[in-house]
């Protein structure tokens, strides 16, 4: 099996339907990473692009699809690492 995909990682934080993650994108397909599956801290520490693939990687192709499946994953991860965003200013 030859892969051909490079993917360069950037930290990026996606929103769907009132949930914020962080999580990693890759510049090159624009694909996204779930957060829960991989280690983000691993393949996109803050401010740095790599290009890591690895089999354990969940990937999406739109924020929509990537917040179905974090639900997916148990509750308490779930509450524990992502909290609803409060702007300030808004909804005032
Ligand atoms: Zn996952």
């Amino acid at each position: 099996m030859s892969l051909t995909w490079e993917p360069q990682w950037e930290r990026v934080k996606v929103s769907y339907a009132g949930m914020t993650v962080e999580t990693c994108r890759d510049r090159v397909t624009g694909l996204l990473l779930c957060p829960i599956c991989s280690d983000i801290d691993k393949i996109c520490p803050e401010g740095k692009v790599i290009s890591v693939v690895s089999e354990e990687m969940s990937v999406f192709f739109t924020p929509e699809d990537l917040i179905h499946h974090i639900r997916t994953h148990s509750g308490t991860w779930y509450s524990k690492r992502i909290k609803p965003v409060m702007r300030e200013g808004e909804g005032r």
